[in-house]
C-alpha cells in the first residue's frame, strides 16, 4: 500500500513524501484510512511503529476545516512525560508544515506565561503532559469543550505514573462526541477497562509486540568482569567500532549512568547523559547536543530515554544486561531503524547469566559471542589479548584480527597509565562500601542505589508531579508517580546524609535501683 491509498489530504501527501517516507507501516496503514472516517481508534503498538504518524496525519487532515478559538483548542494529545510531548510537537511541526496551525504544548518545567499566551491565541492543537493541562483547567485559563479529537499516547505508561484518574478526568471534561485515539504498547486490565468506558466502538489496530529484533541490527555479546573493567570493554569496543557514528549506551542503574558518563569525558570522549533524577533543562540540553551531533555518545537509563525517537543511530551498548528482557528489545529498536544497519553490543558478565537466557528465550534465538564466551573468559588479573573462541558461534577471528588488536593494546596501556596516574579514584567507585560498617540510614540508601532504576521506583508517590494540590482533590485518587523523578525515593537529603542520622544510636540500659 502507499500513502496515496490511505485517503489522506494534499497538504498531508506532500509533507510525507518531504519526510522522506515512501510506504506507510503497519499501525499507520490500519489506523489512518478508520480515522479519517472519524471512527475511535485502538491501537496496541509501540513507539518505533510509526504510530506518532498513525495519529498526527489524519488530525491534520480534520483540522484543514475550521479554525481555534480563545482558550479552546480543536485538539488534545496527552503524552505521559515532557519529553514525549516535545518530540510530538516535532512531529506536528514537520508533518503540518503545510498547514498554519497553532500547537502549544503544555508541559512542566517550562514558564506558565508563554503557555498561557498560546493558548489564547487559540491553539489547534493542545500537546500536555496531564499534570499540567489539568492545573490550566483548574486555574480556569482553558476550555476542553471543543475539542474534536482526542489522543491518549502510551497509555500503559500513564498507568505505570499514576496518571489513570487524571485520563479519566480529562475523559470526562472533554465532549463526548469527540473522536478518541488511543495508543498503548501492551494492554493490561485497567487500561482495558478505561478503553471500554471511553471508546465508542473502536477499531483495534494491533501491530507486533516487540519480541522480534530487526533483521538490520547486528547483535553481539561481550564477556567481560566488574564495573571497572566493562568501562575499560566499553571504550575498546567504542575505538574500535566498524562505521562508528553515534551510540546510546543503556545502564540499568541511574547511579551507573552518572559514573560511566564521567569516565567517559574523563577519557575524553563527547558524551552526555539522561537520567531520572536530572532537572528537565538538563535533560532536555543532552539529548538535544546528542541529536545535532555536539557529543556522540548518549549515556541513558530504560526509564529516561523510553519513548524517546532519536533517529540514526549507528550503535547501541547495554553496558549492563537489561534485567527485563523486553527491555533489550526496546534498547536495541534504537539502531537498525528504518531498513537502515546497525551494530549492538551487550556488555556480559557472569552474573548476567540468568537475564541473557531470557533475552535469548525472549528473542528466540542466541546472540554470538565477539571474542570469548563467559566460560572461556580469563580471570580479572590475567586480562590477556582476547581470542575469539566463545560458545562456537563468534565471529571469524580473521575479521577482529589487527583492527581490533591496536585498540586492545591501547586500552591496556591506558588502563596501566591509569592506574599509575590516579589509582585510588577509580578502585574507590569500583569497590562496595564496607556494609557491616555502615550505618543502617547509609546500608538502607546504598540497598536503594544497588537495585535496578526500575525495582527502585518508589511503590507509590502522593503528590501529582506538575501540579500542586488544588482545593477538592480527589485524597483517594491513586498515588501517583513524578515522571522524570524515577527513582528511589529521596527524602529531601539529596546525596548529603547529615553526620547526626549516621550517628549509632546508643541505647543506654535504664538505671534501676540508683536512687
Ligand atoms: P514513532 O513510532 O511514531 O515514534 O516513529 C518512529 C520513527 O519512524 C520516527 O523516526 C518516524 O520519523 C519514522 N517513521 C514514521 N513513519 C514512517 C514511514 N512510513 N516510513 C519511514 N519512517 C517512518
Amino acid at each position: 500500500m502507499t500513502f496515496d491509498e490511505l485517503g489522506l489530504s494534499q497538504k498531508v501527501l506532500a509533507a510525507v513524501e518531504a519526510s522522506g517516507y515512501t510506504k506507510p507501516t503497519p499501525i499507520q496503514e490500519q489506523a489512518i484510512p478508520p480515522a479519517l472516517q472519524g471512527r475511535d481508534i485502538l491501537g496496541i503498538a509501540q513507539t518505533g511503529t510509526g504510530k506518532t504518524a498513525a495519529f498526527t496525519l489524519p488530525m491534520l487532515c480534520r483540522l484543514e476545516q475550521g479554525r481555534a478559538r480563545a482558550r479552546m483548542p480543536r485538539t488534545l494529545i496527552l503524552e505521559p512525560t515532557r519529553e514525549l510531548a516535545a518530540q510530538v510537537e516535532a512531529s506536528f511541526a514537520k508533518y503540518g508544515a503545510n498547514h498554519k496551525l497553532n500547537v502549544a504544548l503544555l508541559i512542566g518545567g517550562v514558564s506558565f506565561g508563554d503557555q498561557e499566551a498560546k493558548i489564547m491565541r487559540g491553539a489547534d492543537v493542545l500537546i500536555a503532559t496531564p499534570g499540567r493541562l489539568l492545573d490550566f483547567f483548574d486555574r480556569g485559563k482553558l476550555l476542553l469543550t471543543n475539542i474534536e479529537i482526542l489522543v491518549i499516547d502510551e497509555a500503559d505508561r500513564m498507568l505505570d505514573m499514576g496518571f489513570i484518574p487524571d485520563i479519566e478526568r480529562v475523559c470526562k471534561l472533554v465532549p463526548f462526541t469527540r473522536q478518541t485515539l488511543f495508543f498503548s504498547a501492551t494492554m493490561p486490565p485497567e487500561i482495558t477497562r478505561l478503553t471500554e468506558a471511553f471508546l465508542h466502538n473502536p477499531v483495534r489496530v494491533e501491530v507486533a509486540r516487540a519480541s522480534t529484533t530487526a533483521a538490520t541490527i547486528r547483535q553481539a555479546l561481550v564477556a567481560t568482569h566488574g564495573h571497572a573493567e566493562k568501562r575499560e570493554t566499553l571504550r575498546r569496543i567504542i575505538r574500535g567500532a566498524d562505521s562508528f557514528k553515534n551510540a546510546i549506551i543503556f545502564c540499568n542503574r541511574k547511579r551507573d549512568v552518572a559514573i560511566l558518563h564521567r569516565s567517559l569525558d574523563k577519557h575524553g570522549f563527547s558524551a552526555g547523559a539522561l537520567h531520572g533524577d536530572m532537572d528537565q533543562l538538563a535533560r532536555m540540553a543532552s539529548l538535544d547536543a546528542f541529536k545535532n551531533g555536539d557529543v556522540n555518545l548518549l549515556v541513558c537509563s530504560d526509564v529516561a530515554a523510553r519513548g524517546l525517537d532519536i533517529p540514526d543511530v549507528s550503535h547501541v551498548f547495554n553496558f549492563d544486561v537489561p534485567t527485563h528482557s523486553e527491555d533489550y528489545v526496546h534498547r536495541i529498536g534504537r539502531t537498525g531503524r528504518a531498513g537502515r544497519s546497525g551494530t549492538a553490543f551487550t556488555l556480559v558478565t557472569d552474573d548476567d547469566r540468568k537475564y541473557l537466557d531470557q533475552i535469548e528465550t525472549l528473542i528466540g534465538k542466541k546472540i554470538d559471542w565477539e571474542g570469548p564466551g563467559l566460560d572461556e573468559l580469563p580471570p580479572p588479573s590475567e586480562a590477556p589479548a582476547r581470542e575469539s573462541r566463545g560458545r562456537g558461534r563468534s565471529r571469524s577471528s580473521g575479521e577482529r584480527s589487527g583492527r581490533r588488536a591496536a585498540p586492545e593494546r591501547e586500552a591496556r596501556t591506558e588502563r596501566e597509565a591509569r592506574s599509575e596516574r590516579e589509582p585510588r579514584r577509580e578502585a574507590r567507585q569500583e569497590r562496595e562500601p564496607p556494609r557491616e560498617r555502615a550505618p543502617r540510614q547509609e546500608r538502607a540508601a546504598q540497598d536503594r542505589e544497588a537495585r535496578p532504576e526500575r525495582e527502585a521506583r518508589p511503590p507509590a508517590r502522593p503528590a501529582r508531579p506538575e501540579r500542586p494540590p488544588t482545593y477538592g482533590d480527589r485524597r483517594d485518587r491513586r498515588p501517583t508517580r513524578q515522571p522524570e523523578d524515577d527513582g528511589p525515593p529521596v527524602i529531601g537529603l539529596g546525596d548529603h546524609i547529615p553526620s547526626f542520622l549516621l550517628r549509632p544510636v546508643v541505647l543506654k540500659p535504664a538505671k534501676v535501683g540508683d536512687e
